[in-house]
């Protein structure tokens, strides 16, 4: 008979706790409240620009995963609240996603410029939403 061997093994290093220790104070949120309920994602209303659920961003930083700095779900949050407002363990997911911006941005890479921008884009967009954007996506 032949044996099937898990592939799911994960050992959580001092590198994941260091990992999680730092969004967490950067957040000011206890990530191991999360018991993977669900409720943030699903009432996300961006979920499908995500590679990555607001559930699931929580669940790599529980588990110390530096991985999740490479997703686009952080970028695409527009800190509407709705994540926050149904979680059960009072978790503000939207302060997670701003400490994972700010874990990238604090290494100089820059995720958006104005020349990125049409010259069209530039005169029918909003200063107020340029600005912003330029402050949550340049470093
Ligand atoms: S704050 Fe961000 S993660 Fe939370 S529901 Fe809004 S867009 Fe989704
Ligand atoms: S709603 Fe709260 S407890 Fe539920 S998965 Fe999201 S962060 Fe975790």
């Amino acid at each position: 008979m032949s044996t099937v061997r898990s592939e799911l093994c994960f050992t959580f290093t001092q590198e994941n706790a260091s990992f999680k220790a730092k969004v967490e104070e950067l957040s000011g949120e206890k990530i191991d409240l999360c018991f993977q309920c669900g409720a943030c994602s699903s009432g996300c209303p961006l979920t499908a620009e995500m590679d990555l659920l607001p559930s699931k961003v929580i669940r790599y930083v529980q588990l110390g995963m530096e991985e999740v700095l490479e997703s686009k779900t952080p970028w695409i949050c527009i800190t509407c609240f709705n994540c926050e407002i149904r979680c059960p363990r009072g978790i503000d997911i939207a302060n997670v996603m701003e400490a994972l911006r700010e874990m990238v941005l604090r290494t100089k890479y820059d995720r958006f410029t104005l020349d990125q921008l049409t010259p069209e884009e530039l005169k029918e967009l909003p200063q107020i939403a340029i600005i912003s954007n330029q402050r949550k996506l340049t470093a």
